[in-house]
């Protein structure tokens, strides 16, 4: 397994995308976007016409799903087949039904199991891997490990700025059902032991970057 290893949690809308992949700039490292397979899935199984609440239907689909993501933070792609799925799976069709998926226990274990597969493969000195159970799950043993949130208003505000077009209303109330169906899951908002929480609600994106990469130094000596 590649040694250094940012394992990075956190909410819808806290930037943990963004910021997990400027670091991996930063530090030359590779990025590995996780909530990108969950979606992926949940875009492959509506394209297969499962029902996404049918637990059973979507264990069955799993052998089948062809998944590929590149690790390199500036050439990011996401692929299902032959299909680029990059944009694709940050449609809101795709978002509302991710939670679903996302709670059946063998797709976390068969993800997890790819995710590990991923990170043992890189080939860079570190690899940062965002999403919502790695400081707990995925990468527990990691050096370093950092829980990002922010005020909820503030994560709403950030995320209604992305999705343009979109009410703030509606895209604050859509964050939080699935924050709240998530966090039925795994705890992404309180920190486990020895994870290192990064409050970015007064930071901008810059200094929030800044706040990751001196955990990781402080704590790597990278
Ligand atoms: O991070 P992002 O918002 O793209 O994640 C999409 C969804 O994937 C989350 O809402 C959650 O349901 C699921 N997810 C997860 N565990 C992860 C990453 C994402 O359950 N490690």
């Amino acid at each position: 397994m590649t040694e250094l290893v940012l394992a990075m949690d956190g909410p819808a809308g806290s930037g943990k995308s963004s910021v997990s992949k400027a670091a991996a700039r930063r530090l030359g490292w590779a990025y590995l976007d996780t909530g990108a397979a969950y979606r992926a899935l949940s875009w492959y199984v509506m394209q297969r016409r499962i029902d996404p609440t049918d637990s059973a239907a979507v264990v069955d689909a799993l052998p089948d799903f062809d998944y590929r993501i590149g690790t390199d933070p500036d050439t990011y792609h996401v692929f299902v087949g032959d299909h680029d799925v990059t944009d694709a799976i940050r449609e809101p069709e795709v978002t509302a039904v991710v939670s679903a998926i996302a709670r059946v226990p063998e797709v976390r274990s068969f993800l997890t199991r790819l995710f590990r597969d991923i990170v043992a493969r890189s080939d860079r000195e570190g690899i940062v891997v965002e999403g919502r159970d790695i400081t707990t799950v995925v990468c527990p043993d990691a050096p370093v490990r950092i829980l990002l949130t922010a005020d909820e208003e503030v994560r709403m505000a950030r995320r209604s700025a992305e999705l343009t077009g979109h009410s703030a209303a509606h895209v604050g109330e859509a964050l939080r059902r699935r924050d709240a169906a998530d966090s039925r899951v795994v705890d992404f908002m309180n920190a486990a032991d020895g994870v290192t929480t990064v409050d970015s609600t007064d930071l901008d994106f810059e200094q929030t970057v800044d706040a990751v990469v001196a955990v990781v130094q402080k704590e790597t000596h990278v």
